[in-house]
């Protein structure tokens, strides 16, 4: 039996996410943008929520740790760089920290930048990564906390996991981050229709995500900073991986 994922959406622009494992019965909630919203999941599902994995301490991210805790005594698995801003946390995890949930062997990406302590959890077995706002579909998270170069050699990890890997990221940013990346790729043809496939999803109210890591490396803007053909479009051919994503960081902050 493999892994079921459900993804719903929470406040306003954020998505839940809940796994479940059928022959354990253990369901982690990735993040837990609020108690209500993940209760709600849960009983739509008819699953009991046993741990949830901390992508970072934002409050979006957080809200609802200490309510699910208190209501299902629930494991809280957190950043080890930031765990004293994850309420609740029980077990802290960094780079290349393993454990498991079932069967599978959950494995810990450290991608600070948007905050110091970020983390990303991978079920290389399910083929799929949790990312929270390391990483959107055809975008990237602010760099609230981090630098430039701390953000490239974040989102240089993901580009190394196996390209069809699902990943499920914190929010549903991915039209305005479309119209954004034609201004850097006007010429990538799998933007181009990608950018209108998400126009044509979005216009019957359905999530763009999960996506896929091939997806992001054909049509995000950020994770193909060290591209030629993005480094030529920014006239920077000869500036290292880290300052092209920089700038192109820095256009879309001030998009
Ligand atoms: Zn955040
Ligand atoms: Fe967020």
């Amino acid at each position: 039996m493999t892994l079921e994922i459900y993804q719903f959406p929470a406040r306003s622009d954020n998505y839940g996410v809940l796994v479940h494992d059928p022959e354990s019965g253990n369901t982690a909630s990735i993040d837990a943008p609020s108690a209500a919203e993940v209760e709600a999941a849960l009983a739509a599902k008819g699953w009991k929520l046993t741990h949830i994995f901390t992508t970072h301490h934002h409050n979006d991210h957080t809200e609802g740790n200490a309510a699910l805790k208190a209501q299902t005594g629930c494991e809280i698995i957190g950043p080890s760089g930031e765990s004293e801003k994850v309420p609740g946390i029980d077990k802290k995890v960094g780079e290349g920290d393993t454990f498991k949930f079932g069967k599978y062997t959950v494995e810990v990406l450290e991608t600070p930048g948007h905050t110091l302590g970020h983390i990303a959890y991978v079920i290389p077995e399910a083929k799929v990564a949790f990312v929270g706002d390391t990483m959107f579909a055809m975008g990237c998270g602010r760099v609230f906390e981090g630098t430039h170069e701390m953000m490239w050699n974040s989102l240089s990890k993901l580009r190394k996991l196996p390209a069809d890997t699902v990943v499920y990221a914190g929010h549903e940013y991915t039209q305005s981050n479309a119209k954004f990346a034609l201004t850097i790729e006007p010429d990538n043809e799998a933007l181009q229709q990608r950018a209108a496939e998400v126009d044509t999803v979005r216009a019957q109210g359905m999530p763009t995500l999960p996506t896929t890591i091939a997806a992001e490396l054909a049509t995000n803007p950020f994770l193909r900073a060290c591209e030629p053909e993005v480094k030529a479009a920014l006239k920077m051919n000869d500036a290292p991986d880290w300052a092209v994503f920089g700038e192109i960081r820095t256009r879309k902050d001030n998009a």
